[in-house]
């Protein structure tokens, strides 16, 4: 039995947390991995239990008197699933009524899983993406404009100019073939309302978030560092971003890591739109029969986005709900780069989420979200159905009123 050395701390307040949570189990009845799988190494509350008993061990009662305490090293090698396979969806923290907030603790669990060596293949693989070439894809700074330079905008977009709004455009965004219309989208939703914009261009870099996924909290300061830079430079007041990721990143994130408060409002793509349509500056044909929304977890759970996404479809046609929605919304299987640590899971996730869309009848399933999209995508393939997965923002710019 070999025995491991893990350096495991938690803040006082984190670890207050974790021993709040009282193994209830609330938490498992929205998992949207153990829905998937019915595998309860899934359920939150044995990533709980897994946590604690690695920090008590660091941190706790035993090993104030007799130092650090060894765990088996099997343990720690089987925990690397419990804590990865997950989607950091927070659905477990709006069921707990404990504030435990078990979601934020995932993340610290991953630093401490990372920082003692212990992660799955996966995430390997996109930390020697993001050492080569400096973000998750391996694309590198060169290909941050390729979805314009395609798009043949190149001349027709402001680029790194000082400018009251910034367009954060990000990693999946920018370099995945399916989300490149989003771009291109809100670019030209920028442009037809006249607005004062600019990219960063190539100085934008990941906001950071798949960093502090994999357990990076170094590495994900440094990326707050050099956009906050870059966005300061130019004057901005404010910067809007399409991924709900960067959205809550570089609003929410950003301020705790460099420890500041930033020099510009930081917004969603869906609260400028439906703020264009209120100040009449924009409007939209109506047209589309049905439209069902999907809403990000990130954007409607963890930021609070609900209302702005409705407001916008429902000047486009008939929106219809799903049951699960806004605060109570169900993961796409996206999220914590699931994707990359466990496809089939994160596919699976996915044909949970298509199937609901498609008992609704509607035609068109939106999002505001490009790993939404990509991955909703993915379950309606798999689910060999034509239900068509779009930004809000294509919809938005194919239906701009002139
Ligand atoms: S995290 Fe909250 S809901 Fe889940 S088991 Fe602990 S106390 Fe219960
Ligand atoms: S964050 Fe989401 S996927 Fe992860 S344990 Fe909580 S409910 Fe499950």
């Amino acid at each position: 039995m070999r025995l491991v050395h893990v350096k495991a701390e938690l803040e006082p307040e984190e670890l207050e947390r974790l021993r709040l949570c009282t193994a209830c189990g609330e938490c498992i009845v929205e998992c949207p991995v153990f829905k998937a799988t019915g595998n309860s190494k899934h359920l939150p509350v044995n990533k709980g239990r897994a946590l604690r008993r690695i920090v008590e061990r660091s941190q706790g009662i035993v090993s104030s008197i007799q130092g650090q305490v060894p765990l088996r090293e099997y343990f720690m090698r089987s925990s690397v699933s419990k804590v990865y396979e997950c989607t950091l969806c927070g659905a477990c923290t709006e069921q707990c009524k404990f504030d435990v907030k078990p979601d934020d603790l995932w993340y610290q669990f991953r630093r401490i899983m990372y920082e003692n060596g212990f992660i799955p293949e996966g995430m390997k693989v996109l930390i020697t993406a993001f050492k080569e070439k400096g973000d998750p894809y391996g694309m590198g700074r060169k290909m941050r404009l390729y979805w314009a330079k395609r798009a043949k905008l190149i001349g027709k977009i402001p680029i790194n100019r000082k400018a009251k709004t910034v367009y954060f455009v990000g990693c999946t965004t920018a370099f995945t073939r399916i989300n490149r219309v989003s771009a291109v989208s809100m670019a030209q939703i920028l442009n037809a309302v006249g607005e004062e914009w600019t990219l960063l261009g190539d100085e934008e870099v990941c906001c950071g978030a798949p960093w502090l996924m994999i357990g990076d909290v170094n590495s994900a300061k440094e990326s707050a560092k050099r956009n906050v830079e870059a966005i300061e430079r130019l004057g901005a007041e404010r910067v809007v971003t399409t991924c709900p990721t960067c959205f809550k990143q570089l609003k929410v994130v950003y301020p705790k890591l460099l420890e500041r408060e930033l020099g510009f409002e930081v917004i969603h793509a869906t609260q400028l739109i439906s703020s264009y349509l209120m100040d009449g500056m924009l409007s939209l044909r109506e047209g589309i029969r049905e439209i069902v929304y999907h809403d990000p977890c990130e954007l409607a759970r963890q930021m609070g986005v609900i209302e702005e996404p409705r407001f916008i479809l429902t000047k486009l046609g008939v929106l219809k709900e799903l049951e699960k929605r806004g605060l109570e919304t169900q993961c796409c299987g996206g999220g914590g780069f699931l994707r990359a640590i466990n496809e089939e899971i994160s596919v699976k996730v996915a044909q949970l989420r298509v199937n609901q869309a498609l008992e609704t009848g509607a035609g068109i399933f939106a999002t505001s979200c490009p790993s939404c999209k990509m991955n909703l995508s993915e379950g309606a393939k798999v689910l060999n159905t034509n239900i068509d997965v779009v930004d809000l923002v294509e919809v938005v710019a194919r239906n701009i009123e002139v």
